[in-house]
């Protein structure tokens, strides 16, 4: 049993330092697989279906390297800043598991496509600056499910693309690392590399944790936690690891070097097997893969077709639209986003003013039903150019903010265009001036007191009267404009 002298982060932040290197296996979405023709499976597929003789490792076939791939490696290369390779090698890390047929992986060892990128993001008063060592192409195993007394193996992911990316122990705390992976993670979705499903194991981390006494500049001993799927477990196997390995340090005096897995359910990590430091993979140079040399026209190439990143895009919604940081943040997690957003300023009639609005919209009423309705934004009922048409009949007094958010509740429900629903619903605002006008003049008359409130400077009695329209006229009334009208009344006694 280990003693529990430590239980939070917290408490082993004051006596160590916490440093983290993030490994991350990313899918890259393609129709083939990787060396031969077989398409991916997405979804349900039959077990052993996907399979030829080349990704079920038989004797005498060769690998042929899918070009896609590499492009798309090029291409989240030059995203994050990289260099490209001029010469890329492949290597056969040698090592048996029933869900590996070969009995080796094919991968990048000694010259992987992308070195020296990084990914870097601002951070209270400083930035952020996290290395990228390399990004390697490789190949994904099968998959093995474990039943009482049987195991089942299924080669349909054998020789799915995958790309590794693997930053510097750049990390000291576990937020950074999911400010780090969200990112990574937006990258590969917005350009189209990866699929990012973590449910489906498309994007799956890696985390090499180790702690070394306050000030120290020799590393610990680290273990690596594998396989993490979602955001939520990084953060919390690391923060389990912490005080394991801290309140192993405090009774042992030592953490061993092992391979751990995460546990959901329990939330804790569990030993899956010790590792001596040279791993004897046996790497070397892949014998039926050629050596690739990359032309400086392809990188250029790439480059030029390179759209818009996260980032540039978050900048430029808040120079051009005004939208605060935080707004434009948000927007931009998804070029979905980024899409619907500009549809709506787009199809309205005062972009510079509707553009704060429209974002408003989107972040609260249009977000909350999506998470509702577990919908996608392009799956959306409400498209972009109804819901300006809702948000101008909303400017234009016509009907009351409470009233528009009933009817965009109705427009994701039935589909159907906002004028319509707010015929039906009869929720035209009264805009009538002379009607408001004459209920005031009578408010004004049978309210002296109220009224002396106000012209003594008590704003809160300007609330009494117009709740008193509202009253009288069933909630219709246009408020902003029985304000207007209110003011004036007073300032002509
Ligand atoms: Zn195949
Ligand atoms: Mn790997």
């Amino acid at each position: 049993m280990i003693s529990t002298s430590f239980q939070s982060l917290d408490d082993v932040l004051k006596e160590f330092d916490l440093t983290m290197g993030l490994e991350v296996h990313a899918q890259v979405d393609t129709k083939t697989k990787v060396w031969c023709f077989c398409p991916i499976s997405v979804g349900q597929a039959y077990e052993n279906h996907y399979v030829c003789e080349i990704c079920s490792g038989h004797p005498g076939t060769l690998p042929v390297l899918n070009e896609e791939v590499l492009n798309k490696a090029i291409r989240l290369g030059l995203a994050l800043e990289g260099k490209i390779a001029p010469k890329i090698n492949f290597d056969r890390k040698n090592y048996f598991y029933p869900d590996l047929p070969k009995g080796y992986q094919i991968t990048q060892f000694k010259n992987p496509i992308v070195f020296d990128a990084k990914m870097e993001w601002d951070h209270t008063d400083s930035k952020k600056i996290i290395r990228i060592e390399r990004i390697q192409i490789e190949e994904d195993t099968g998959k093995s499910t474990h039943h009482q007394d049987y195991s089942l193996l299924n080669y349909n992911r054998c020789g799915t693309p995958l790309l590794e990316i693997i930053t510097a122990p750049d990390f000291h705390h576990p937020d950074d690392a999911v400010v780090y992976l969200k990112k990574l993670h937006a990258i590969l979705k917005h350009l189209h590399i990866c699929r990012g499903n973590l449910q489906d194991g498309n994007f799956r981390c890696d985390v090499n944790v180790s702690l070394s006494p306050k000030g120290a500049t020799k590393l610990g001993t680290r273990c690596e936690v594998k396989n993490l799927n979602s955001f939520k477990n990084v953060e919390k196997s690391i923060i389990y690891e912490s005080i394991r390995q801290a309140n192993l340090l405090k009774s042992r005096g030592k953490v061993l070097q092992e391979t751990r897995l995460f546990n959901m359910q329990e939330g804790k990590t569990y030993l899956l097997r010790t590792k001596s430091d040279a791993d004897d993979y046996r790497y070397f140079p892949e014998p039926d893969l050629p050596s690739i040399f990359i032309a400086s026209s392809k990188v250029k190439d790439i480059l030029s077709q390179l759209p818009e990143l996260p980032d540039q895009i978050k900048n430029r919604l808040q120079s051009d639209y005004g939208l605060n940081h935080y707004d434009a943040s948000l927007i931009s997690q998804s070029f979905d986003i980024v899409h619907y957003f500009e549809e709506c300023v787009r199809n309205s009639s005062d972009p510079k003013n509707y553009a704060k609005k429209i974002a408003n919209w989107i972040l609260t009423e249009l977000f909350r039903f999506l998470n509702e309705y577990n919908k996608e934004i392009n799956d959306s009922p409400v498209r972009p150019k109804e819901l300006v048409e809702l948000i101008s009949i909303l400017e234009s007094g016509k009907i009351s903010h409470k009233q528009a958010k009933e009817v965009f509740a109705e427009m994701f429900d039935l589909k159907k265009s906002p004028s319509e629903i707010i015929a039906s619903k009869g929720f035209e605002q009264t805009s009538d001036e002379g009607e408001l006008k004459s209920i005031l003049e009578k408010l004004i008359l049978n309210h002296p007191k109220e009224l002396e409130g106000i012209k003594s400077g008590n704003a809160r009695m300007v609330g009494f009267f117009i709740g008193q329209v509202m009253k009288q006229t069933g909630g219709k009334a246009n408020a902003q404009l029985a304000t207007e009208l209110l003011k004036k009344l007073i300032d002509q006694q």
